[in-house]
């Protein structure tokens, strides 16, 4: 038997708390981090080895011993090995049975196995209780306590009791438990880590290509027409005029589309005279992103406002300036201050200040800091009330600025719209759909609808 307890003033157990000694199969990265976080919360660690021989990297006043003694000394065993060496569990079968075994093992890929990791090692000892947990830590984040993003560990398992002590444990280690249930969510649970911002892909991809066709769009128009037909060479726009119209648009597209979903789920909603039926799943996939939908949103019109910024600093812009106002002295003539001009310019800056305003607020409430200080109420309030009225401002402010295009024959080059008038389509038909749903006459059965009543009652009495 080795002891390991050379630097004893390092990471002394809490005494006055006494807790149950914990057993780790495994002296890699991530025993090792596992074991140096209970040492410090407390726990007495004995780690179960192929090698008893003491190494430097495990954690002082850890012990290390052959497996059947190691498990021998603890309840719960938590199994730091990968899922292709649990065979060396098979000869331990009689010396694990009744204990707490803790499957932290993730895979390569996604659905690896035909059966959970957590789900095998149960079949391979069926006499010992079996719970997963831990597999969403890293052996990184526990030892440099970087644990702020994820502290959440999912837990399953059968055994209630079991699954009460390990997240006990987690607790105690200060991180927080969520229990998934039983230990048929073990897949899904190994499944987590090997993801990639899933919650983000669509509304990336759905940026990426809204965004090219707007770029492309602006580049035909503004570029290619104007050298085809007014022999102009304006390609010095792809770095900030073109930019600078597409950040907007996809700004307002994107807002209008973080509520659209909300507008046709009350649509369903109406129809089907019931909230107890499923949304189609691209619904349920779509209302599941709009956050990820806001915050590319506010990513856009970020840019927009410092690309605005910019703008006075333009070669372009003090070309077209002195071009005015050499102009207007070789005429003698004075242009006198167009009030209404004034008026709209100014208007559709304040718009736009208010509205980005609102939209940063948005953007705020959504960190989960911010976000967990308010109630469900609050919360309800900022993300739906403001949030319209930003997305009613950042529309006012298209539709001053833009406006002016609608009805020029001028601004339909090739036949096509303007960008302006692309980008108002959505926001508009979600603010006009939306009017007529707070209607009282059409509110009010909504309303009862979420409520709960249903127009055709499935289980009436
Ligand atoms: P590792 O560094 O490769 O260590 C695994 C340990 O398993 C080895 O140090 C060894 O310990 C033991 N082992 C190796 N071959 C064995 C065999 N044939 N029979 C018995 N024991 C054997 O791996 P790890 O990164 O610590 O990961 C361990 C488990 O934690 C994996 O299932 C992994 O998926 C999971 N996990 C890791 C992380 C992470 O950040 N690393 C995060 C979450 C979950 P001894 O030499 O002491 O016997």
């Amino acid at each position: 038997m080795n002891k390991n307890s050379s630097n004893t003033m390092a990471l002394t157990p809490n005494t006055s708390n006494k807790r149950e000694t914990v057993c780790i199969f495994g002296t890699g990265d991530f025993g090792r981090a596992l074991g140096h976080k209970m040492i410090q919360s407390g726990y007495p660690v004995v780690y179960g080895s192929r090698s008893t021989q003491i190494s430097n990297l495990i954690p002082k006043d850890a012990e290390v011993l052959g497996h059947a003694e190691a498990a021998q000394k603890a309840a719960i065993i938590i199994i730091a090995v990968q899922r292709q060496h649990y065979n060396f569990l098979i000869p331990l079968a009689e010396v694990l049975r009744g204990k707490v075994l803790v499957d932290i093992s993730n895979n390569l890929k996604l659905n690896q196995y035909p059966e959970s990791n957590a789900e095998y090692l149960a079949q391979l000892l069926p006499g010992s209780k079996v719970v997963k947990a831990f597999n969403t830590v890293s052996a990184w984040a526990l030892q440099s306590g970087t644990l702020d993003a994820s502290r959440q560990v999912f837990v399953c398992g059968d055994d209630v009791e079991a699954k009460q002590m390990v997240m006990d444990i987690v607790r105690s280690l200060g991180l927080t438990p969520l229990d998934k249930g039983s230990l048929l969510a073990a897949q899904e649970i190994e499944n987590y880590p090997l993801q990639l911002f899933p919650m983000w892909k669509f509304p990336i991809f759905l940026s990426l290509g809204l965004t090219a066709f707007f770029f492309f769009y602006c580049l035909a128009l503004d570029v290619i027409y104007t050298y085809i037909y007014e022999n102009n060479n304006f390609s010095f726009f792809i770095a900030i005029t073109i930019p600078n119209r597409v950040c907007p648009v996809m700004a307002l597209v994107l807002l209008a589309l973080v509520y659209l979903p909300g507008i046709f789920a009350a649509i369903i909603q109406l129809y089907r005279g019931t909230k107890y039926r499923r949304f189609p799943d691209w619904l349920d996939k779509w209302m599941l992103c709009r956050k990820q939908l806001g915050l590319i949103a506010l990513a856009f019109a970020s840019l927009h406002a410092v690309f605005t910024l910019v703008t006075p600093m333009r070669a372009f812009v003090s070309w077209r300036t002195s071009k005015g106002i050499i102009s207007q002295a070789l005429n003698n003539k004075t242009e006198p201050l167009d009030n209404t001009k004034a008026w709209l310019s100014d208007s559709y800056l304040a718009l736009g200040i208010l509205g980005f305003f609102l939209f940063v607020l948005l953007g705020i409430t959504s960190l989960p800091s911010v976000s967990n200080s308010v109630n469900w109420r609050e919360f309800r309030f900022v993300q739906s009330k403001l949030g319209y009225l930003a997305l009613i401002l950042c529309t006012a402010h298209t539709l001053v600025y833009g406006g002016k295009w609608f009805l020029s024959p001028s601004a339909y080059k090739w036949y096509l719209p303007n960008i302006y008038i692309l980008s108002l389509i959505v926001p508009c038909a979600v603010l006009v759909v939306k009017f007529v749903l707070i209607f009282p006459c059409v509110d009010k059965p909504l309303t009862q609808i979420r409520q709960g009543w249903e127009r055709n009652p499935k289980y009436s009495e």
